[in-house]
């Protein structure tokens, strides 16, 4: 399927194709029997794809959705990683802060390594795209392979850093059982058909005692969100503005592929780690901060409002006071 002559990403405009469509159940109790959550939520050209929420258990996803074949079309795209990852939300290009985020990361895997008290083992990171937190990992001693569904992403991992990086989806990846001592899995499962066959698959891949770090976005199913969808109109689009508008989920009529076809919050996402085995270590709210605004070298007043509100609802969120927009779960294989 080629959905690259048809569109270019959601900012573009000529959208002419068709999507298959298939009605699904709830991914994880199974059930069917949702309610409507927030209609025309994203968009394949013409078509509109509505969000409902699992009157048994909360999750919200996309129903009907795309087929599996249309979904794998939309990472073929060359600008996923470029504008159609961060649907606008940072002012610069993914691999253009290469450096920063391998940074940023190297942070990030001294964390883990004290969260789930590992050093250097065998890393695996399912959607790996650019690799910089494989890059990172193995600056840190880690020896580190990756899942990337994203064919451009996947290249420029291998060429730029020599990465051993499995194209496709994970059930497909040559991995032996228990090979791996940490699994990461960063804005992942809310793309995936079957994360509990995912989870699953990740469990076995661990050996005994070995962690998973799970992260999710969580804000769609949030009362922050449904709250901000009742004051949309109070909202200072001016002094929010494009970005953080985009960020909300509230930039206009663009509304983007359905990337995220399922919203996890921490009932759904614990119950999913608990069923393919896991055990939780560490629960973890938090909000994602939109990079360019804490980069401004000079900031204005405006950026320097913003920066205290997303920081202090960060703090608050990993304190646990506030419901989180995302979530972080540390999970442990424990036989
Ligand atoms: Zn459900």
């Amino acid at each position: 399927m080629d959905l690259e002559s048809h569109s270019r990403g959601p900012q573009g405009t000529a959208r002419r194709i068709e999507p298959a469509t298939e009605p699904v159940a709830c991914a994880v109790c199974r059930a069917d029997d949702p309610r409507p959550y927030r209609a025309g939520m994203y968009s394949i050209g013409r078509v509109r794809f509505d969000l409902v929420r699992c009157k048994r258990c909360g999750l919200v996803y996309v129903n009907p959705r795309p087929t599996s074949a249309v979904l794998e079309a939309l990472y073929d795209d060359p600008e996923y990683y470029t504008h159609g990852y961060n649907l606008g939300v940072e002012t610069e290009n993914y691999f253009a802060r290469k450096h920063e985020l391998i940074a940023q990361y190297e942070d990030t895997l001294a964390e883990y390594e004290r969260e789930t008290e590992t050093r250097a083992g065998d890393l695996l990171e399912l959607g790996s795209a650019g690799g910089f937190l494989l890059e990172a990992g193995r600056r840190r001693g880690w020896r580190v392979k990756g899942v990337e569904i994203s064919p451009p992403a996947a290249e420029y991992s291998a060429r730029e850093f020599g990465l051993e990086i499995h194209r496709g989806l994970l059930e497909t990846a040559p991995y032996a059982e228990q090979s791996f001592d940490l699994a990461v899995a960063d804005n992942v499962l809310e793309h995936t058909l079957r994360p509990d066959e995912v989870l699953a698959r990740l469990h076995d891949l661990l050996r005994p005692g070995g962690h998973l770090i799970v992260i999710v976005p969580s804000y769609v199913n949030s009362a922050w969100f449904r709250g901000f969808a009742h004051l949309r109109s109070l909202l200072p689009r001016r002094f929010l503005g494009r970005q953080v508008l985009a960020l909300l989920k509230f930039d206009g009529e663009d509304a983007g592929y359905p990337y995220h076809i399922l919203e996890f919050d921490r009932a759904t996402l614990t119950r999913l780690l608990r069923a393919a085995g896991f055990e939780i270590a560490k629960t973890e709210g938090s909000v994602p901060l939109p990079a360019h605004l804490f980069k401004d070298k000079s900031p204005t007043l405006r950026t320097r409002c913003l920066r205290f509100m997303f920081a202090t609802l960060d703090r608050l969120m990993r304190l646990g006071l506030l419901p989180a927009a995302r979530l972080r779960i540390v999970a442990r294989r424990v036989r």
